[in-house]
């Protein structure tokens, strides 16, 4: 084996994955529908590996939500709340991932996090106290199976003990040492069954390892191991991914291990690593070819690494599983100029073969990539390179301060005690998608697409003021994606047709691409928020993406640094916010979804590597509005209680947050930090359809109540509605509302 690869995206060419499940989901297929669709694109996607000539070739990197989901599932790692309903095995498995409302129960999903410093989010698993762990579920073998009933050897994956104990919850009164003790028996007992179905290797994900691992952590993960490779009758791959290994290596390398997969894109000690030694009798699986970026590999820089490191027992292989990469760009429009720069999952299998070839001495396809690297292929604006050179201090710094602005602001808008607000986006339904289609296709004209929207927020508007909420939306029906529609009205950025990426469950993003210096356009969404606040009384919201979301939801550029483009994408927000403020709109959110996505993996990092410069960026943006201008930010899909600091500075005057599904746990840090921001912790989860009942919202009213002082407690859901219907969302946003009242009248 000279090429391998960690895992594919297995959403499909067209998201075929997505629509089957989604049809699942609205029961317009059945399960055993689902697996023989499933059953197709697996086969697809191993032929497709296979007639590129990469040779090893994963299985069980498929899922129909999530891995670590999946791992769970395989393990019986099952809340007990769950195995008390009559559900079958797979209304099981998607009630974890969605929560489950109908006739056998009424149950809340687990929550989701991000996976690492990735888009990616996975399902927590939860160890109770009454939580056996075995091998009950059949996953991995069936689809080793599978492939091999094809005629494909396949290395099947899994989500590693480690980790796995890393990313779960315990419940208090749970012992670790059981479970550790009864986690290895059940990885033994699939190695065992792996290795009876003729199984060679198995590879084994280990991304904990790349973050600050203690001693006492590297002792539970050696301690494992010891126990899960005694006698192992398969050849075990330790992948890891996302960075270096620096605190584990030295373990690492003298356990029995026979394979070793490192991550050389963003590891940036791992050559160094490698030169302390590396075991002979160990294959080295050398993540070389980037797999979270767009990029073709430079393969001499490529191949100057690997003759630096002069391994014998070499695989070339992604730094990661290519899920975090779109699926080809075959069925790209870009031009050839433009498109030879670029490779997704399908062309980076040709990378490796490339590199591996080049290895063993061809030079036809080095020559055409040194050829491709040697001119710049950078758009460049000397305008906005001058205006970031000239960037000082004060401009990170908005005045007057924030308990100045906070009793202007009070006057000013005379909102009530817990002011109800929504996170800015409306269902996007059927209608609103095709329309917007539409009129991207030209089918109608623009005047017939702007009425259409109008409408849409009229209606809306309506509702909103119906129910009662404080701080209206317009709903974002002219956008596609968070993203996608700034970056559409920014020079610098490109844009694929097919390019989706999975970010959690059936859904996608489709990141743009930071292709030269970015500037502002034109205004990107003056238009309809001085509609929306001229046709109502009340305050409309004007909502907008902060940049360094936008830059983590991008594929960035290589030549120039994460900061700098962060900056441009700053100031060109920066540019409309002001219009926006011009043109009447008084509260201004600015989302920092993915704020947290880059964050270091390494804590020693998070401040001198990135919230020193993206905290400043995401200020910079706000630093020149007035005082009686209201900014909001939102974040959601991750953590933040350890970094509530790098948040308050943000500067902000109001941020909401997603919190229901890890039950408000963020809010004793607020308490305990001093958290100067008003805050919105969402009140109920929006990524399930489920319906919170008034009294279910008044009892989390109550808690948040607890813990932040009312006067600075705003009254929203987790995030935005798009992803939702109308019937689910107008029920539970009139829920919420009723909840807000009756706590008014009993204050
Ligand atoms: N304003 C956006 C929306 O409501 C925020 C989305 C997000 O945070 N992911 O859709
Ligand atoms: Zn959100």
């Amino acid at each position: 084996m000279k090429t391998a690869i960690i895992g594919f995206p297995r959403i499909g060419e067209n998201r075929e994955l997505k629509f089957a499940t989604e049809k699942y989901f609205r029961n317009e297929l059945t399960i055993d529908e689902l697996e023989d669709f499933s059953k197709e694109l697996r086969k697809k996607h191993w032929q497709l590996i296979k007639n590129s000539g990469v040779e090893g070739i994963p299985s069980n990197d498929f899922s129909f939500y999530d891995t670590t989901l999946d791992t769970a599932c395989l393990l019986n790692v099952i809340p007990k709340e769950l195995t008390e309903l009559s559900l079958s095995e797979s209304e099981k498995y998607f009630a974890l991932a969605r929560g489950y409302q109908g006739e056998k129960g009424d149950i809340k999903a687990r929550p989701m996090k991000k996976w690492f410093n990735t888009n990616y989010h996975y399902i927590v698993p939860k160890f109770e106290k009454d939580t056996t762990i075995s091998v009950t579920g059949d996953k991995i073998f069936k689809e080793y199976q599978e492939a091999k009933n094809l005629g494909i050897d396949t290395r099947p994956v899994i989500v590693g003990p480690f980790t796995l104990l890393q990313l779960s919850e315990f419940a208090p009164e749970v012992d670790r040492g059981n479970i550790v003790a009864e986690l290895t028996t059940a990885y033994k007992e699939i190695i065992q069954r792996l290795s009876d179905l003729g199984a060679e290797w198995l590879q084994i994900d280990e991304p904990s390892l790349v973050k600050d691992v203690t001693a006492a952590e590297l002792q539970e993960f050696q301690a494992i191991y010891q126990e899960l490779l005694a006698d192992a009758k398969i050849k075990v791959l330790l992948q890891t991914y996302f960075g270096d290994i620096r605190d584990a290596y030295e373990t690492v390398i003298k356990l029995p291990f026979a394979g070793i997969g490192l991550d050389f894109i963003e590891g940036r000690k791992t050559v160094e690593l490698l030169k302390q030694g590396f075991p002979q009798d160990k294959v080295l699986f050398a993540g070389v070819v980037n797999g979270k970026n767009i990029w073709r590999n430079n393969y001499q820089q490529t191949v100057d690494v690997l003759t630096q490191i002069n391994q014998e027992n070499l695989v070339l292989t992604t730094s990661c599983s290519l899920l975090h990469v779109p699926f080809t760009t075959e069925n790209e429009d870009f031009s050839n100029e433009i498109k030879q720069h670029f490779a997704f999952a399908k062309e980076k299998l040709t990378e490796l073969v490339d590199l591996a070839d080049i290895l063993a001495g061809a030079e036809e396809a080095l020559k055409t990539n040194q050829k491709l690297f040697a001119d710049n292929r950078f758009i460049e604006n000397k305008v906005v390179q001058e205006k970031i050179k000239a960037l000082a201090a004060e401009d990170y710094v908005r005045k007057p301060d924030f308990e100045e602005r906070k009793e202007l602001q009070k006057d000013a808008f005379d909102f009530p005690i817990l002011p109800t607000t929504t996170i800015g986006s409306f269902p996007q339904t059927r209608e609103v998608k095709l329309t917007r289609a539409k009129y991207k296709r030209h089918e109608i004209s623009e005047e017939v697409y702007d009425q259409f929207i109008a409408q849409q927020i009229n209606e809306w508007l309506k509702w909103q003021e119906e129910i009662g909420l404080d701080v209206l939306v317009h709903g974002e029906f002219e956008r596609n994606d968070m993203v996608e529609y700034f970056g559409q009205n920014l020079s610098g950025y490109l844009f694929s047709k097919n390019g989706w990426v999975q970010s959690y469950g059936t859904r996608g993003v489709k990141p743009p691409i930071i292709w030269g210096d970015v500037a502002r356009e034109k205004p990107i969404t003056v238009k309809w928020s001085s509609y929306a606040q001229n046709q109502t009384e009340k305050i409309v919201k004007g909502m907008l993406t902060g940049p360094v979301t936008i830059l983590n939801w991008s594929f960035p550029r290589e030549d120039i640094s994460l900061k700098d483009s962060t900056l441009q994408i700053a100031l060109a927000i920066q540019e409309e916010v002001l219009d926006l403020e011009k043109n009447g709109v008084r509260v201004i959110q600015i989302d920092e979804a993915a704020l947290r996505e880059k964050l270091p993996l390494r804590k020693t990092d998070w401040y001198s590597e990135y919230l020193d410069w993206s905290i400043p960026a995401f200020r910079l943006v706000h630093s020149k509005v007035q005082a009686t201008t209201q900014i909001h930010t939102h974040m959601c899909y991750s953590e933040f209680t350890d970094i509530i600091p790098a948040i308050d500075q943000m500067d902000a005057d109001v941020i909401s947050f997603e919190a229901s599904r890890s039950n408000l746990a963020i809010l004793d840090e607020l308490k305990r930090q001093h958290f100067k921001t008003a805050v919105g912790p969402g009140v109920y989860d929006i990524h399930s359809p489920r319906i919170p009942a008034v009294d279910e919202i008044k009892q989390t009213i109550g808690k948040i109540l607890a813990k932040v002082p009312l006067e600075k407690v705003w009254i929203n859901p987790d995030c935005g509605l798009k992803t939702r219907g109308i019937p689910e969302t107008t029920a539970s946003l009139t829920n919420m509302t009723e909840a807000v009242k009756q706590i008014r009248e009993e204050l």
